[in-house]
């Protein structure tokens, strides 16, 4: 199995560039994201809840995600030739938490592939993105707490899976075909 993190800022091109693997690689794509928004739009139990957090640009509960990423790894990616992980773990716990699932199901993580832009490239890219898709939770007063949780919750997590040797620095600017190859051949380079 080929399971990969796409790890980085709000913005840094993470769903953009997990399109591009899947297709590549033949990989099932986790959002984390793009999970919790479908709930929120079908208005389920849990879609109200983390429709709090997300609109405050908090993370939701680390229980809350962990247990809802599990069971979409168990209803949907079973049979999966591995799978690309979109905005999950975000933070150390998470990261934990999922060195145990993948293990639990004699599964590894191959690579955590770190999308490095600048803030600046940031807010512009999230605001140009609020205005385009209408995205709720794209406009200056999230983004900037966004910003600031990734800095203070996510952003550790690059020096836990550096220590690992797990972490692939990629710069995250450029155009989407350029930041691609360099993606893959990080990956085909770390697959020896
Ligand atoms: P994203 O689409 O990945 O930018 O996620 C949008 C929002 O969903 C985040 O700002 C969080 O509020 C929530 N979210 C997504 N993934 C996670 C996660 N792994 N842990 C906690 N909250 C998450």
């Amino acid at each position: 199995m080929l399971n990969l993190v796409l790890f980085g800022a709000p913005g840094s091109g993470k769903g953009t560039q997990s399109a591009k693997l899947i297709d590549r690689y033949g990989l099932y794509h986790i959002s984390t994201g793009e999970v919790l928004r479908d709930h929120i739009a079908r208005k389920t139990p849990l879609g109200i809840t983390a429709e709090k957090y997300i609109t405050k640009g908090h993370l939701i509960p680390d229980e809350l995600i962990i247990e809802l990423l599990e069971n979409v790894i168990d209803e949907q990616a079973q049979d999966a030739k591995g799978i690309v992980f979109d905005g999950f773990p975000r933070t150390i716990a998470q990261a934990e938490a999922l060195e145990k699932i993948l293990a639990d199901r004699g599964s590894k993580l191959e690579a955590v592939v770190g999308l490095e832009v600048d803030e600046e490239e940031l807010i512009d890219r999230l605001l140009k993105r609020g205005q385009e898709t209408g995205r709720a939770d794209d406009n200056m007063e999230t983004i900037k707490n966004r910003l600031d949780v990734y800095q203070n919750q996510t952003h550790p997590l690059k020096e836990y899976y550096s220590a690992k040797g797990q972490y692939l620095p990629i710069k995250g600017t450029g155009t989407v075909e350029e930041i691609f190859h360099t993606i893959v051949d990080g990956i085909e380079e770390k697959l020896g």
